[in-house]
């Protein structure tokens, strides 16, 4: 329903959380955060309200300076800590908005290829995609490539490396996405008013494209993987 996405320059967790907060409005029924540090994901979900992730990072921080996080509005799942984004393996962390109408067949193939998922999400196939990808080798930009094109239905991803602590990578079909760009820092939203106390810069993304961000600034490529510029815009919502 929310999604949030940081890389930056000082500790995400709690302006993470902010970002979330921001986007209560649209309604949710559990949230999670996913940073990097150390080499490693550290992901904590909760059901219920915000306050619940927050005291969850309260007793088990996640220190880091990238990350991702989601509140969720479950279409396919009940609303529990298990199903609640970030939906993550060992290597990849992603989190979703909206349906991935194939999801049934596409677990199927990664059950029956030994990959073990943990929720009755419609958003956790898409993560395993891109891991299984990345296991064999994939850079991210590739593994994206692959697997945007097996995906039906809606959505809106952010998804993490373990191993690429200076980049996120988003994604859009049918639903929102837009790249904030900071001084030294390059957000992700599903909404530009997630994004309002960090920056008024605000590009769009357009149907099929995704984006790689970094400290630098983003990349962003349309639905056939070229290069294109999207124009950046103030943001007229208010910090
Ligand atoms: N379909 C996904 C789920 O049920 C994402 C829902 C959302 O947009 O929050 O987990």
């Amino acid at each position: 329903c929310g999604i949030i996405g940081i890389v930056g320059k000082e500790e995400v967790a709690d302006r993470l959380v902010d970002g979330l907060r921001r986007m209560e409005y649209r309604g949710y029924d559990s949230a999670g955060v996913c940073t990097i540090a150390d080499g490693t994901l550290i992901r904590r979900r909760a059901q219920g309200k915000l306050q619940n992730l927050v005291a969850e990072l309260a007793k088990a921080p996640a220190p880091g300076d990238i990350g991702i996080a989601h509140t969720r509005w479950a279409t396919h799942g009940a609303p529990t800590a298990e199903n609640a984004h970030p939906h993550a393996t060992d290597e990849v962390a992603l989190v979703h908005n909206g349906i991935i109408e194939n999801f049934k067949p596409l677990k199927a193939e990664l059950t029956e290829g030994g990959r073990s998922l943990t929720s009755d999400t419609d958003s956790e196939v898409v993560a395993h995609l891109v891991s299984a990808e990345v296991e064999r080798g994939a850079s991210p930009e590739e593994a994206i490539k692959t697997v945007l094109p097996r995906l039906r239905g809606a959505f809106a991803l952010a998804i993490a490396f373990r191993q690429r602590p200076d980049m996120l990578i988003g994604a859009r079909l049918g639903s929102p996405l837009v790249v904030g760009y900071g001084e030294g820092e390059t957000y992700l939203g599903s909404d530009a008013l997630a994004l309002a106390p960090l920056t008024q810069k605000i590009a769009y993304l357009e149907e099929g494209d995704w984006v790689v961000i970094t400290r630098d600034g983003a990349q962003i490529y349309d639905a056939e993987n070229t290069p294109v510029e999207r124009e950046t815009v103030t943001s007229g919502a208010s910090a």
